[in-house]
């Protein structure tokens, strides 16, 4: 059984803990150990290491800066393996999908390495007569992570290696289903150089966020989460006087033309439909098949999925692991009946999918991957985001039809169009409302050097995370103005400032 605590101000929390929650292994079910859950005081206390941190960590470097984070670049590097199978216990991904999601992480560290030259600004000498001009970023102070369970190392390192390097400090508050994986990231920050206090982790759930949201020395959130939850984040901490950032939910479609490859098309719909058990933001959850090639599409991909294994995450045959908890897995399994009843086809069962691990997996909160057939977009298995491995077809009449099914849903986080007609994609990706589209690629989250984000309800406030878009929200923008003496612009003018 393991315990895990906050880290604040460097160092594992040694308070006596009022709430605990129990971490489990969801391949077996059982619980594997506890978590503090902080109060408003231990917020307080990670929020006071944070601010005590801010003055010495604003006025580091950017070079200082930068070895750091190159540092830590290493040493999470060579842990890989070490945090992909925290990942895996607790969250149940397969090894290999738990170590893409930190390689994926790294990637941010890699661009955050760039800090000097990303904080730039820029410069115009002579704006006006002897007058030049120019613009700086500076840090906005401590900032807060709020994350989700489904990647609990890739989404902190969305956030904190560019908040850092930007001369912030940060309090992270992962989720409280999977929290060990961002404990070994504290200490990697500690060994690569990070000063005491300038990255803090407070477990817990709505006690923690709430007194993050409220607190007046936290000047910045992110926050990546479910749809209501990103919502309710945006709202409360813009009133608090916050510049938020909150990530939402997703319903990703996937369009296939029917000039596309379909052996490509299916290939990419099972890999993306049930990859992380389909617990992915940019999971495909909905496939929109414009006919005539929707009963050979469904042909190819109930063959491919009743080939996939499932099992442990930790066994090298798993290709799909078990889903987070037992409530979500029931949750998830309501939508089959329920989408039944409501007249679509349930064209595979995952109930009936054989599962791997043996005994000891008996109690592990299994479903297997399910497709959905006939779906119309009034149906709740479609509206609502289901967060597993269940996939949904649509079919429609043609590419208008399918675009107004796209456009027409109310999240608009990734999307993918299969096709080998260039126009059609190319027409799609400028006529689709999503804000992260794939062109014959089913997942398309952005490489670091450019921004994650969703549009309508996948995104509530005006920046995307990582990317320019991350410097730009862990920084304020300053434009100074400046004039050195010169004897011939002396006098009195009370006139407002104009060029001459
Ligand atoms: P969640 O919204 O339940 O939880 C996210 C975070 O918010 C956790 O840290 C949790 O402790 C906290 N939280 C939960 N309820 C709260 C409440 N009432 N008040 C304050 N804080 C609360 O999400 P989850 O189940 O952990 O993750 C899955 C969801 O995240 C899915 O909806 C998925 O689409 C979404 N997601 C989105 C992206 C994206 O980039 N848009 C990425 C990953 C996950």
């Amino acid at each position: 059984m393991t315990h895990r605590t906050h880290w604040i101000n460097g160092k594992p929390w040694t308070g006596e803990t009022r709430t605990r929650g129990d971490i489990y292994n969801p391949a077996t079910g059982r619980v594997s150990g506890t978590v503090d859950y902080a109060t408003a005081a231990e917020v307080d206390a990670a929020v006071a290491a944070a601010a005590a941190a801010l003055p010495a960590w604003r006025e580091t470097s950017l070079v200082r800066r930068a070895a750091v984070l190159f540092e830590f670049r290493q040493l999470v590097r060579s842990r890989q393996a070490e945090l992909a199978a925290l990942i895996t216990a607790e969250h149940g991904k397969v090894a290999s999908d738990a170590a893409g999601e930190v390689a994926r992480g790294l990637e941010v560290v890699d661009f955050a390495c760039g800090i000097p030259h990303l904080v730039k600004g820029g410069f115009s000498e002579n704006v006006s007569t002897g007058v030049d001009a120019y613009s700086i970023r500076q840090p906005v102070g401590v900032c807060a992570g709020i994350t989700p369970f489904n990647f609990p190392a890739m989404v902190p390192m969305w956030m904190f290696p560019i908040a850092l390097a930007c001369g912030n400090t940060f309090v992270l508050k992962p989720s409280e289903k999977d929290p060990s994986a961002s404990l070994l990231l504290a200490e990697l920050l500690a060994e690569a150089g990070l000063p005491d206090g300038a990255f803090n982790v407070v477990h817990g759930a709505k006690e923690a966020v709430d007194a993050l949201l409220a607190h007046p020395d936290v000047r910045a959130v992110s926050f990546v989460g479910s749809t209501p939850i990103a919502r309710y984040i945006y709202e409360t901490g813009t009133a608090h006087g916050k510049r938020v950032q909150a990530l939402g939910g997703a319903k990703n479609h996937m369009v296939v033309l029917p000039d596309a490859d379909l052996d490509l098309a299916a290939d990419a719909a099972v890999n993306a439909g049930f990859g992380s058990a389909g617990e992915r933001c940019m999971a495909i959850s909905a496939l929109v098949a414009v006919e005539p090639i929707a009963d050979e599409l469904v042909s190819k991909i109930r063959e491919r999925m009743a080939r996939l294994v499932v099992g442990p995450g930790d066994s090298e045959a798993s290709e799909m692991g078990p889903l987070v908890t037992a409530q979500h897995r029931d949750k998830v399994e309501g939508y089959l009946d329920a989408g039944v009843a409501e007249g679509a086809t349930l064209a595979v069962d995952g109930r009936h999918h054989p599962i791997g691990g043996g005994e000891e997996a008996a109690g592990g909160f299994w479903l297997g991957p399910t497709l959905l057939d006939n779906v119309t977009p009034q149906m709740r298995c479609y509206t609502d985001e289901i967060f597993g491995p269940v996939l949904s077809v649509v079919r429609a009449s043609s590419y208008a039809d399918a675009l107004g099914v796209v456009n027409a849903n109310p999240y608009g986080n990734g999307t993918a169009i299969f096709t080998n007609d260039g126009g059609a994609a190319r027409r799609f990706t400028h006529e689709v409302e999503v804000g992260m589209v794939g062109v014959n690629v089913p997942i398309p989250v952005p490489m670091a050097f450019y921004s994650f984000g969703g549009w309508k309800s996948s995104l509530f406030g005006d920046t995307h995370v990582y990317g320019m878009d991350g410097v730009h929200f862990y920084t304020r923008a300053k434009a100074v103005t400046s004039r050195w003496l010169d004897p011939s612009h002396g006098g009195v003018n009370l006139g407002f400032p104009v060029n001459q």
